[in-house]
């Protein structure tokens, strides 16, 4: 492949589409609608990103039309991420450039195995390289609470990264209200202080914002813009203070979809560096990666570990040669002293921390992947 295209590079000319593809229309079956209106440089746009001037023609500016500019727009059509290249291209040398060494071309593009050349010589031999798909795994858990140190000494001890969500606004706070609830008691829901967080707890984590004081942004703040501001906004600045590291994402306090709207989610994206943000409702069955960054639904929770350790199980099986896939863990520390599974717990993270093929990442790493990928929000 890579002797291919360095043949490429020796020979041929790259040529911009910009301009060059004045009236493209009916050719046969190559017949094609181009709707593209900023084709630039040598690069390859989507179709769903270009606009509305349709372009097309003479791809390769030679003046005539062959079926070499036919192949050219099928290129460009599947977004093909290499460059136009077109002059040049005399792959079966025979001193001229012509539809058959087009046609070569393009074979060798979809990755035939070769072609016999009129001369009886092959080229094209090597197929086209596919693109390889990855499964990522990435997890979070909320509340800044003194369990999280004990979490983290067992990651460190599989190197595996982390997300932690906190509330800046409450250092230090014990919410007895959580053991209650839980029919726990004496269990502990205890925010660290900031002292503490401030003696380097989360050092070699991704810390992200779960607002100052873990209101319900929209049951509390819905209309309100200067009080979601600074629930996320401030949080945000805190959490920049203490790690020098700009937070780029949150976890929704409650984390239903009744705790969010399209106002809370346009009122962070305007006023807030947060770009994404967690629901806590899960979708086990789906690896799929997020539609919507601002609505970014976890696969389970870590708690429930045989289910988790099940559901990962699942993962390592599916096929991602189409698709890149996502397995998202979230919890809380509390829950692991709630369930008595601690060991179970690290059994479960040596297991996911020793699986192949799968890259572990933080979700801030996980954005800044894929953050051209993924929109924030729906569109107005
Ligand atoms: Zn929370």
């Amino acid at each position: 492949m890579k002797k291919f295209f360095s043949l490429l590079l020796v020979f041929a000319l790259t040529v911009s589409l910009m301009g060059v593809l004045p009236s493209y229309t009916d050719r046969g079956n190559a017949a094609i609608d181009l709707f593209s209106e900023d084709i630039e440089g040598n690069g390859l746009i989507p179709l769903e990103n270009a606009g509305a001037v349709p372009a097309s023609g003479d791809a390769d500016g030679d003046g005539e039309l062959t079926d070499w500019d036919a192949i050219l727009f099928e290129r460009y059509l599947a977004n093909w991420k290499i460059d136009i290249v077109t002059d040049g291209l005399d792959l079966d040398s025979d001193g001229e450039i012509s539809d058959w060494d087009a046609i070569i071309l393009n074979r060798f593009l979809c990755g035939w195995n070769g072609i016999v050349l009129p001369d009886g010589s092959v080229s094209g031999k090597e197929p086209v390289e596919t693109v390889v798909h990855k499964k990522y795994f990435t997890m979070s858990f909320d509340d800044g609470i003194t369990q999280d140190a004990r979490i983290i000494e067992i990651l460190k001890k599989y190197n595996m990264p982390c997300t932690f969500n906190i509330n800046t606004g409450l250092y230090g706070v014990q919410w007895d209200w959580v053991a209650e609830a839980v029919g726990k008691p004496g269990l502990l829901h205890k925010r660290f202080t900031k002292a503490e967080i401030q003696s380097g707890i989360y050092d070699g984590f991704d810390v992200e914002v779960h607002t100052l004081s873990h209101p319900s942004l929209a049951g509390q703040y819905e209309g309100n813009v200067s009080a979601i501001k600074r629930q996320v906004g401030n949080d945000a600045n805190n959490i920049k203070q203490l790690t020098g590291v700009e937070p780029c994402g949150m976890a929704y306090p409650g984390g239903l979809e009744s705790d969010t709207s399209d106002f809370v989610i346009r009122t962070i994206l305007e006023n807030t560096p947060v770009r994404f943000a967690r629901l806590a409702v899960n979708r086990v069955n789906n690896f799929a990666l997020p539609e919507y960054w601002m609505m970014w639904y976890p696969t389970c929770s870590i708690s429930n570990i045989s289910y988790t350790k099940t559901l990962f199980k699942k993962f390592l099986k599916a096929d991602a040669t189409d698709h890149d896939l996502l397995f998202y863990a979230w919890g809380h520390g509390y829950e692991l002293d709630q369930y008595d599974c601690w060991d179970k717990f690290e059994e479960l993270i040596k297991m996911i921390s020793e699986a192949e093929d799968v890259v572990f990442v933080t979700n801030a790493e996980f954005y800044e992947i894929f953050k051209d990928q993924i929109p924030s929000w729906k569109e107005n």
